[in-house]
């Protein structure tokens, strides 16, 4: 019987378990491609599926893991062959199909995005889906025509994963930066990554007024609930505001004021049922205008040992930036 290791996911009474242990390839899903899986990363979401907190795993044994880098090892598909370098992100990997925490994945071709020629597997999965998403709502914001003219933009969750790779990519754009976080003593690190002003978290987390001062063009929102509903509330006329997280609650208790008095649009970010053609040009962007040397110092590796322990940190907020997850 061959086997590969992997973080494997059970029903249990009450609740799920996991643990790390040898997983039968007989045992792999359908898909015309089998990748060996070289990085993977830490994502919100892994936190969740692993701690069993939400209802991420809708299939039963689950391999965790949202996001992979690694190399094609098999393919009937006619668009990679043995020796391709990919990056898959999503589609229900981790939760309803075998995902990432393992050293092989057997995943449909159409799921999978080249590795771009100047990305190393593991910078991409440095990036993982929190960078894509970062990546995902910059391209979203470019879309509804936001430039760095229209005046300053506003992240939050600014210390996290999205909020880390969202800053450095709108201040390499060009943007002034506010970062909203609740860690005052990362203010240095935000700095470092190019946000111009931090503001507090609390700032932004009582009930929303309907509207308020008009502070910036757009943002980036991580967290949600009255977070997000303040974030429209101060946005300015005709500005937008990418919504992708609930790392603050999923409810959004706002008004129609800053839509039918301010004309601010609300731009919703999914990363997990994108269309292929947008995760593609999320990954050359994410080639070009990202600088490697911040993603570096936001990123720390850990084995995939590490992963059972590490996980659920991310859900108390104590992870800053991004884990990476050497995998072979
Ligand atoms: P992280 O845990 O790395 O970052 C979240 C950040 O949010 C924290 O670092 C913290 O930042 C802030 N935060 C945490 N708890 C609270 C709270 N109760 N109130 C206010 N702020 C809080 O997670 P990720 O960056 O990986 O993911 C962020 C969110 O985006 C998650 O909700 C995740 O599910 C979502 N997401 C959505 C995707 C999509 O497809 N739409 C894809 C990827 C992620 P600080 O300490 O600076 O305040």
């Amino acid at each position: 019987m061959a086997t590969f290791k992997a973080i494997r996911i059970d029903k249990a009474d009450k609740g799920t378990t996991a643990a790390l242990t040898q997983f039968d390839e007989a045992e792999l899903m359908d898909g015309d491609v089998t990748v060996a899986v070289e990085w993977s990363t830490v994502n919100y979401k892994d936190g969740l599926a692993i701690a069993g907190k939400a209802p991420v795993v809708r299939r039963f044994p689950m391999i965790a893991g949202i996001d992979f880098a690694g190399t094609v090892t098999q393919s009937s598909h006619p668009d990679w062959k043995a020796g391709d370098k990919v990056v898959a992100n999503g589609w229900g990997m981790g939760e309803t199909h075998l995902g990432a925490y393992a050293e092989k994945a057997r995943v449909p071709g159409d799921w999978l995005v080249r590795l771009p020629a100047n990305m190393s597997a593991r910078d991409a999965m440095a990036i993982g889906t929190a960078g894509y998403t970062a990546m995902l709502s910059v391209l979203a914001l470019e879309r509804h025509g936001l430039t760095p003219d229209d005046g300053p933009v506003v992240v939050t969750g600014a210390a996290g994963g999205v909020g880390s790779v969202a800053i450095a990519l709108l201040a390499k754009l060009g943007y002034q930066v506010i970062a909203s976080t609740g860690r005052a003593a990362e203010a240095d690190y935000l700095r470092g990554l190019g946000a111009t002003e931090i503001i507090d978290r609390n700032e932004l987390s009582g009930p929303a007024k309907p509207l308020a001062k008009e502070r910036w063009a757009g943002g980036i929102d991580s967290v949600g609930s009255t977070t997000l509903a303040n974030l429209l509330s101060m946005t300015k006329y005709r500005g937008a505001i990418a919504a992708c997280g609930l790392a603050g609650g999923m409810d959004l208790p706002s008004s129609v004021a800053p839509f039918i008095l301010r004309g601010v649009c609300l731009l919703g970010i999914d990363s997990v049922m994108c269309p292929i053609a947008l995760r593609r040009t999320a990954w050359e962007r994410l080639a070009s205008d990202l600088d490697r040397g911040k993603l570096a110092e936001i990123t720390r590796e850990i084995s995939l040992d590490e992963v059972l322990a590490k996980a659920p940190e991310i859900l108390s907020g104590k992870v800053r930036g991004r884990i990476v997850v050497k995998i072979a």
